[in-house]
């Protein structure tokens, strides 16, 4: 088989390259390096199965030829991360909508079944415990710009379920709640490699809020089980899955484990949320998925828990800054 994955040198993107590449599938990478890096995907490099375009997914052109190549096409390019979507609001909303107008539309030109990467952020400020796909969506004012990413993404979904219903495109949703692993940036906000990061040069953990605000985790690797798992099951299609784990934690507690797990002396420092995002900023307090949708259908289960998933982001990370360390020393 031959894939496409859009935004394939992203975090998520890349380990979802080396699985079907694990399964001698021909994989075509999209990604603009934007956010996505040359450092995810070197792992690939030699392999003949492997081809990386480097472009935005607004080039009609070359998203024209990499879907009329491939059958199946995985669409997670996206600007991601509260801060990024924050910081660049008018790119993010672009890329965000006419970017995954234009995968629909060659997805739909070659007949191809697209699976279109979503977030939990869909949901909004709904708290209900846990949410499931048909659970409504609550969202602050215009003016508050995290809710542009909620509100673009949504009209994803509508797009491509309006595909399926009026053009029967297979089409596949999967909203994503937080996935986590080796390899993925704090630079865009996330808060797993940040408070990592700051745990390991002992430096303060910054939490933001009163830090009671709690989230999900899920490992990469278990969150790429469940893509390739939708995109293999013929019933997946026209549908929407949440894709995630069980149990939550708050931040506080978060901060906590990974200070310990690291060994580090770091104080936890509380920062207001109008001085870590902007003015207003508004944050959602509990975000805990219903999977017994994914469960059901492709009997989907998470092999990683928090501790093994910090375990291993700490280990990579340590890794990382102490090659630095050297670099600078020589
Ligand atoms: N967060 C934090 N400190 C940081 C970065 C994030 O306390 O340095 C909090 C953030 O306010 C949110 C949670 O961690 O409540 C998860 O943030 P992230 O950006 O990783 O994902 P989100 O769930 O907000 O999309």
């Amino acid at each position: 088989m031959k894939i496409l994955i859009t935004g394939g040198a992203g975090f998520i993107g890349s380990y979802l390259a080396e699985a079907y590449l694990n399964r001698n599938d021909e994989v075509y990478v999209i990604d603009d390096l934007s956010t996505g890096s040359l450092d995810n995907i070197r792992r690939f490099t030699g392999n003949p199965l492997f081809h990386f375009m480097e472009g935005t997914i607004l080039d009609r052109e070359a998203m024209m030829e990499l879907t009329g190549i491939c059958d199946v096409v995985a669409h997670l390019a996206a600007a991601v991360g509260v801060k990024l979507i924050i910081d660049e609001p008018l790119k993010s909303i672009h890329t965000n909508i006419v970017g995954t107008e234009i995968a629909l539309e060659f997805a739909d030109k070659f007949r191809k079944k697209i699976f279109l990467a979503s977030t939990s952020e869909v949901y909004g400020r709904n708290s209900r415990v846990p949410l499931s796909e048909d659970d409504i969506r609550v969202y602050g004012p215009t003016n508050i710009a995290r809710w542009s990413y909620a509100a673009g993404k949504a009209m994803d979904e509508f797009m491509a379920l309006a595909y399926y219903r009026t053009r029967q495109l297979p089409v596949i949703i999967g909203r994503f709640f937080n996935t986590v692993g080796p390899g993925q940036t704090g630079r865009y906000g996330m808060v797993i490699p940040r408070f990592v990061g700051q745990a390991l040069r002992n430096e303060p953990i910054t939490v933001y809020g009163s830090g009671t605000q709690t989230r999900n985790f899920t490992y990469v690797e278990d969150v790429v089980r469940g893509i390739v798992g939708l995109i293999d099951e013929p019933r997946s299609v026209g549908e929407i899955f949440n894709i995630g784990g069980k149990g939550e934690i708050s931040m506080n507690d978060l901060a906590l484990r990974i200070k310990t797990i690291a060994g580090s002396t770091s104080p936890i420092r509380h920062i207001p949320y109008d001085e870590a995002y902007q003015e207003g900023f508004e944050d959602m307090e509990r975000r805990v998925p219903d999977i017994t949708k994914i469960e059901n259908l492709i009997g989907y289960r998470n092999h990683y828990d928090l501790e093994q998933i910090l375990t291993r982001v700490i280990e990579f990370e340590r890794r990382k800054l102490s090659a630095e360390n050297q670099a600078v020393a020589t």
